[in-house]
């Protein structure tokens, strides 16, 4: 008998027959035998639609009240999954994230796990009833509130709760059929990876392939647990998400794929005094501000001028804290003036075997040039490479990308269902 983790994302549970459907696999998988947890998302964009309300009432809602809200999605398609399985003669119980001992620090809307206690779940495992557990919510001990995970936190709920009851697998349903060499509905010709490090998906998931969120990936990897993602659309086998113990050898192909991310803005920062601690003191103003920034480029400063520009990427929703706070501090740090752009897109490349092969920076260049697309800003890691690009262009350089590395599959890459949104 195996423990089994299944996750159903939104796009997998958008209407009652998308729940009577994944209700049928479930009972399924339980009875040849298995024990089953199931861990829902919110029914389609039920998420987006409730942020919308949300910004109707109030431009500045209160991050107390906004977990308050968002969790009333996972609330209904737990309930209602709970009574579709029982109406094919399975027993089944929902618990909400707070019932299923999930317990996270106090920050509002990107709360971190601290605890995971899931003696109830257990105990529904135990009667032999099948646990449906709500995604991307918890609580907080000391001020008893409901939090929220973050945006896409129902993965990091799935890999959670398989670590904590020593699961053998943790799969992921999705409306694609697995890890794809870029995402299917910028790329139809992109192909499905069959296995990949957990390393490479934390870089690609840090870029924006939206298909795993990353604080599931940095949990997996931690805990040891295995990640399948699938198609709750078809039978496909989908992508293992595996952790290679310590000198075990995996075949990395130079290139697994590539991401984008359009949820990012650019602040330069204009003459900058170029003396030792500028850089200290303008990313405490940053950090303080609450950004978590990526990439960040400062200029070689003219020795006439003594001064310098130093830009930075952090997200859209963090851009206006991070420039009210350097503006407040302008004349402290004696920079001329703060410029922002929200037009820009990032680009990334992954690959492991990149730490072995020479001239995949020089092709990745070369294919932008021929595409006349210009490169902005770049970053690297030991297994990526990134680039700042205008939005407008992201994802015609993501296939012109695609094309140049020979990531195309054989056929064209299915999309099931969600809107992408
Ligand atoms: P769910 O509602 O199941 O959580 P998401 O919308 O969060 O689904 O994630 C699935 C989507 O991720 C796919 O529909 C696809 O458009 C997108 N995606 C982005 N990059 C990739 C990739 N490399 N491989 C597969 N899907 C990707
Ligand atoms: N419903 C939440 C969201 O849309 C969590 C999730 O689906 O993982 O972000
Ligand atoms: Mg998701």
């Amino acid at each position: 008998m195996a423990l089994i983790v299944q996750k159903f994302g939104g796009s997998s549970v958008a209407d009652a027959a998308s729940i009577t459907r994944v209700a049928e696999r479930i009972a399924e998988t339980h009875r040849a035998g298995n024990e089953v947890v199931v861990v829902v998302s919110a029914m389609g964009d039920t998420t987006d639609e409730l942020l919308d309300l949300a910004q109707a009432v109030s431009e500045n809602p209160s991050g107390r009240e906004l977990d308050m809200l968002l969790t009333s999605g996972e609330r209904i398609s737990m309930a209602l999954l709970a009574m579709a399985i029982r109406n094919l003669g399975v027993e089944a119980r929902s618990y909400t994230g707070s019932q299923a001992g999930m317990v996270t620090d106090e920050k509002h809307g990107s709360a971190r796990i601290v605890e995971v206690s899931p003696n109830r779940v257990r105990a529904a495992l135990d009667a032999g009833a099948v646990a449906i557990v709500a995604g991307f919510q918890g609580f907080n001990r000391g001020t008893g509130d409901i939090t929220t995970l973050g945006r896409g936190g129902s993965d990091t709920t799935a890999v959670a709760l398989a670590a904590a009851l020593g699961a053998d697998v943790c799969e992921i349903y999705t409306d694609v059929d697995g890890i794809f060499t870029a995402d299917p509905r910028v790329v139809p010709s992109a192909r499905k990876i069959d296995r990949v490090t957990s390393e490479e998906m934390l870089e690609l998931a840090a870029a924006g392939a939206k298909v795993l969120y990353i604080r599931a990936v940095e949990y997996a990897r931690r805990h040891g647990v295995t990640i399948h993602v699938r198609s709750s659309f078809s039978r496909n086998e989908g992508t293992l998400v595996v952790n290679p113990k310590e000198g075990e050898t995996v075949e990395e192909p130079i290139i697994t794929g590539i991401a984008a991310d359009l949820s990012e803005d650019k602040i330069t920062v204009v003459g900058v005094p170029d003396v030792p601690g500028t850089a200290a003191r303008l990313f405490t103003i940053v950090a303080n501000a609450g950004a978590n920034i990526d990439m960040i480029v400062q200029n070689t400063s003219t020795s006439d001028t003594g001064v310098a520009d130093i830009s930075f990427t952090l997200p859209t929703s963090q851009a206006k804290s991070v420039l009210d706070a350097l503006e407040a501090r302008r004349a402290d740090i004696g920079f001329e003036s703060v410029q922002y752009d929200d037009q820009i897109g990032k680009i990334a490349l992954v690959g492991a075997g990149m730490r072995t092969n020479t001239g995949v920076s020089a092709k990745f260049f070369t294919a932008l040039s021929d595409a006349g697309i210009n490169i902005e800003m770049i970053s690297t890691s030991e297994i990526r490479i990134s680039v700042v690009t205008r939005a407008d262009i992201v994802n015609e350089a993501v296939r012109v990308i695609h094309h140049a590395f020979d990531l195309d599959g054989e056929s064209e890459a299915v999309v099931y269902g969600g809107t992408g949104r």
